[in-house]
Formats: structure tokens, sequence, C-alpha cells
């Protein structure tokens, strides 16, 4: 790569060589030009002087006079002198023997000199062989033309003269030059320093390094290019001091952080970690590996595969090793990555697990007592008089609600144990309800409700679990008799593409919109004076939804648009079971 001084003195030395020479050339062309008019010019006069003795020795014919005079003459002043006469006859020649000449009358300076001009000619002289400048006057004597005088010279004594002339004028052209020359070298010097300056400056930015300056004196754009290139490494400098004490701050904010973080790319490879995390998973080399290689249980990659598909944040509880984590996953669209975080709830799953123990046993222990109280309540009542029978009524009463809460969370405590597993047959809907609702007639019957059973015709056997399916009605139809008291209890059940739909509406009290979201959570009742004058426990909505859950389902729960209230059910219809967490 050539330097920029370089191309610039070559630029400019080719430019001057260029210019140069053609001045020279023109200068040497007119300085000729000029010579051989001036020449002429002194030929022209030289001849008006000799002509008039010339002129004599013609009309006197002395020939030998005439030879003498131009002989003489021609030595003297090194001019060649000719006279011929009006027919072109040589008769007399400074340079050569006229006897030898040929006739010179179609000689174009004679020619020129007839036609009247007494211009130069420049030529080939044959007789002398070198070339010449001629000016030829004719002779004239009362209109008689007597001869022709000519005078020449030759052009190698003008070149000669012209020769000196270029060489001392090259010379001076040459001392200009290298003058010149130098000063372009300088100047491209001076032109390409700081530019060079510049570039290894750049370079050193390019590698890092903005503590670079740039001094370049002058005030020239140069100069305004150097200004402008200290402040922008300056404002470099202040954005990357910037950004790193940003990436600083946010490192430290990530590894304070005692959650465990991941971000991956979308292949799972893992492009960022906390030290939280490399606590969970207990190795530190985990940057650049995969999911895969990370996790062997399955939990965490279809996490990461189901936010991957829907690009929506998703949260699972997962285990590793022997605690658990809740791990939120998330897809950030700007960088096309994924974050996940896990939080600790080993503490709190100790917890609950103790608190779900608790309630196992006290309900166990509870069973056999209350059941004892029970059976001499009853021997009791047979024996007591009306006053004390009032008494034992309510004692049967509380015993008989103390025994279904103590029932319902014995049930809700199997149904939430993680192995807790469904037992699956192909049930008839139909003949499962057919027989249920004869639990039912009598209560049904005491507030003259109205049971409407609809069952799709095409409505398929469904592979169920029938003990737990069963408890989800009798818990729903039970509850919709308890609300209601006129009217009707409905129970509606067709296929929806793959999914079973269960609909069971009722014409009673409804829920308040406002009790939906927490209608299925443990001892939630919205009116709890009736659900304790029906023995409810509130509980009974939360060992539906476990029991649906378990199937894979859901439920909802909506206002009716005449009043009243409607659980709706969706379950696969072709289900298949593996046990899940409830
Ligand atoms: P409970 O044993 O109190 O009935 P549930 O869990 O079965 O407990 O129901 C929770 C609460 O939901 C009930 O206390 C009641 O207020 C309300 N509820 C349930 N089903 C109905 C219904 N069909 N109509 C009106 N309210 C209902």
């Amino acid at each position: 790569m050539k330097s920029l001084s370089t191309k610039i003195f070559l630029s400019f030395f080719l430019v001057i060589i260029i210019f140069t020479s053609l001045i020279l050339l023109f200068t040497f062309k007119t300085t000729r030009e000029h010579y051989i008019e001036t020449f002429a010019k002194d030929l022209r006069n030289l001849n008006l002087t000799i002509i008039k003795p010339v002129k004599q020795y013609l009309i006197s014919s002395d020939y030998d006079s005439l030879r003498e005079y131009i002989n003489e003459h021609g030595k003297n002043i090194n001019i060649r002198l000719t006279v011929v006469d009006s027919t072109g006859f040589v008769l007399a020649d400074s340079k050569s023997d006229p006897m030898l000449m040929e006739n010179h009358m179609s000689r174009p300076e004679f020619q020129k000199a007839l036609k009247g001009s007494n211009d130069a000619t420049l030529r080939y002289s044959t007789t002398v062989h070198d070339e010449m400048l001629y000016v030829a006057i004719p002779i004239y004597v009362s209109g008689d033309l007597l001869g022709i005088a000519r005078v020449s010279m030759f052009l190698s004594d003008i070149d000669a003269l012209t020769t000196r002339l270029a060489s001392d004028i090259m010379n001076i052209a040459a001392v200009i030059l290298v003058l010149i020359l130098i000063g372009i070298l300088f100047f491209s010097r001076k032109l390409s320093k700081p530019l060079t300056q510049l570039s290894q400056a750049s370079r050193k930015v390019a590698l890092g390094d903005f503590d670079i300056k740039v001094f370049i004196k002058g005030r020239d754009e140069i100069n305004e290019l150097a200004v402008n290139f200290n402040h922008m490494t300056e404002r470099l400098k202040a954005l990357f001091d910037l950004v790193t004490s940003q990436k600083e701050e946010y490192q430290t904010v990530i590894s304070s952080i005692q959650e465990g973080l991941i971000v991956t790319d979308t292949s799972g490879k893992i492009l960022l970690s906390n030290t939280g995390f490399h606590n969970i998973v207990k190795t530190n080399n985990v940057l650049n590996k995969t999911i895969e290689n990370i996790f062997q249980d399955e939990q965490v990659l279809e996490l990461f595969r189901s936010v991957l598909k829907k690009k929506k944040p998703q949260t699972n509880e997962i285990r590793i090793y022997e605690s658990y984590y809740i791990c939120s996953a998330n897809y950030i669209a700007l960088k096309n990555e994924i974050v996940l975080l896990f939080h600790d709830i080993t503490s709190i799953k100790r917890l609950e697990t103790m608190k779900k123990d608790l309630v196992v046993n006290v309900s166990h222990e509870l069973r056999t007592p209350l059941t004892a109280i029970k059976g001499f309540v009853e021997t009791l009542e047979d024996e007591a008089n009306e006053r004390d029978k009032h008494y034992i009524e309510i004692i049967k009463r509380h015993t008989d609600r103390l025994i279904n809460i103590v029932q319902d969370l014995l049930n809700l405590s199997e149904l939430e144990e993680r192995q807790s597993q469904v037992m699956l047959s192909k049930v008839d809907l139909r003949v499962l309800l057919e027989n249920l609702t004869k639990i039912f007639e009598y209560k049904l019957s005491e507030k003259n409700l109205k049971l409407i059973i609809h069952v799709d015709e095409a409505f398929p056997k469904i592979k169920i679990d029938p003990f737990k399916m069963e408890q989800v009605f009798v818990n729903l139809i039970d509850n919709a008799i308890k609300y209601t008291d006129a009217g009707f209890v409905k129970i509606k059940i067709f296929q929806k593409r793959d999914r079973a739909i269960i609909e069971i509406s009722d014409s009673g009290v409804g829920i308040p919109q406002e009790h939906h979201p927490r209608i299925f959570e443990r001892f939630y009742t919205v009116d709890k004076s009736r659900s304790k004058k029906y023995g409810g426990t509130g509980l009974g909505l939360s060992i539906v939804k476990h029991i649906v859950l378990l199937h894979h389902g859901e439920i909802n729960v909506e206002n009716n648009p005449d009043g009243g209230t409607r659980f709706v059910i969706s379950i696969p219809i072709k289900l298949k079971i593996k046990p899940i967490s409830s």
C-alpha cells in the first residue's frame, strides 16, 4: 500500500513534469520561430544592400566581377549569396561553383520572388546538403527581369543558437523543478503526517484505548478533525465507562440474588448464570452447556419448551435433588432468549407437608372418639326425656358436622397426596347418574325441586375414575339442592371437540360474582349460616376441584342468566393419566 504522502508527491510530480515539458516545448518552438523570422528580416535587408552592386554587374554583364564580389562578401559575413539570371541559370554562388549547379528557376524562393513576394523560404538545399533559410529578390531594369539575388543561411546556425538558449532554459527549469519537488515533498509530508497520526490513534481506539489524544497544530480542517476525534474518544470513553459500570452493577445485582437465575438462547444453551443457580445444581461449570446437560429431570425442559412455543411467561413447581423450587420462565422477544428463575420453596413445602400431616393425624385421631360420641348420643336419645332430647338433638347435629368435616378433610388430604392415583375405567355417565339420583330423591321432594338430566345421545362412554367422579356429582348436586329453595336442578352432559362438558346448574340463590375467584378454596363459604344449617363444611368444592384436576380437567363457576349457579366441568374424552401433582 502506497502512503498518502507518496501518492500526493507522485501526483504533483507527474502534473509538474507534464506541464513543464509542455511549456518548454512551446517556448522552444516560439523562440525558434522568432529567430527564423528575425534572421529572415536580416537576410532581406542584406539582400537589398547587395542588390545595387549586383544590378550594376548584371547590366554590364561583368560576370567575373560579380562572382568575385559575391565570393568575397559571402566569405566575410558567412552568408551564402547566389545570383541567377532571368532564366534561372546560376551566375554566382559564394558556397559552390556555379558551373556545377543546376538551373535554379524551379526553386521555391525564386518562384516566390517572381510572384512579387519576398517572404523567406525554409528548405533543404540539394547543393550544400543542409537545411537553409532563403530570401530571394528579383532585379528589374526598365521592367525587364535581369536576374534574381538570393541570400541564405544555414538553419544549423540558427539551431545552434536556439539549442544554447534551450539548454540554459532547461538548466534553470531543472533547478526550479528540483526546488518545487522538494517543496511538494515537504508539503505532502506535512499533509499526511497528521492523517497518519489520526489513523494510528483510531487503530488504538479500536483496540480499546480511549485515553489516546491527537494534537495537531493549525486551524485548518485537519486540526478540526483532530479536535472532533478527541471529542469522540472522550464521549466513547464516557459511554464505555457507563456501560461497564452498568454491566458491573447488573452483575452484582444478579449475583446477589438468592434465587437461581439463568439466561439461555432458544436452543437451551446457558448464556448467563448466577451463584444462586450454581448452588442449586451444585456446579459452577454451566456456561455454554445446554439445560439438557444440566437437568436430568424432564420438568425444567418441559417448561422451557412450553415457554419457547407459547412465548408467554409460565411458572411450575419443580424438584431438583431433594429441594423444591418455583421455576418462572419468560421469553425475551427482544433478544430471543429465555430467562429462568428458581425460587427455593423447600421450607414452605416442608411446612405444608407438616400441616397436611397434622390435619390427617388430627382427623384420624378425631374419627374414633367422634364415632363413639355419636353412638353414645344415640343410646342416650332413646332414654332421654323431652327436654333432654332437644339438647341431645343439638349435640347429635354438631357431632355429625364434625364427622363430616373430619371425613372431608381426610378425603382432601388423600386427593392432595402427590402420588394420588386415579383408577380409570370406561364409564357410561347416564348409568352413573341414574344410580346417584336415588340418593337425592328425598331431599328433592322435600323442597319440591325438579331434577332435569340431559345427556347428549351421541355422548360416548368415557375413561374416568368412577368413585371420584361420583364424589364430584354428589358434592355439586348436594350444593345445588342446598342453595335452591324452588325451581330445578339441571345436569347437562355433551361433547365439545375432544372434551366432555358437564354442566350442573340450579335456580337457587346464586353466588355473587366477587366470590367466584375464591369459591374453590378450602373452608370458603359465601353464606356461613346457610352452610352450617345444612351441615356444610366449606370443603366440598375444594374436593371437586381436586378430582377434576386429577382428570386433567377444568372447572368454572358462572351465574345463570335467570338466576342461580352453573358449574361447568371440562375433561378430556381420551384421558391418559399419569400421576400428577394436585
Ligand atoms: P359447603 O360445605 O359450605 O357447601 P362447598 O365447598 O361445597 O362448602 O361450597 C362453598 C360455598 O360455595 C358454599 O358455602 C356456598 O356459599 C357456595 N355454593 C356452593 N354451591 C352453591 C350453589 N349451587 N349455589 C349457591 N352457592 C353455592
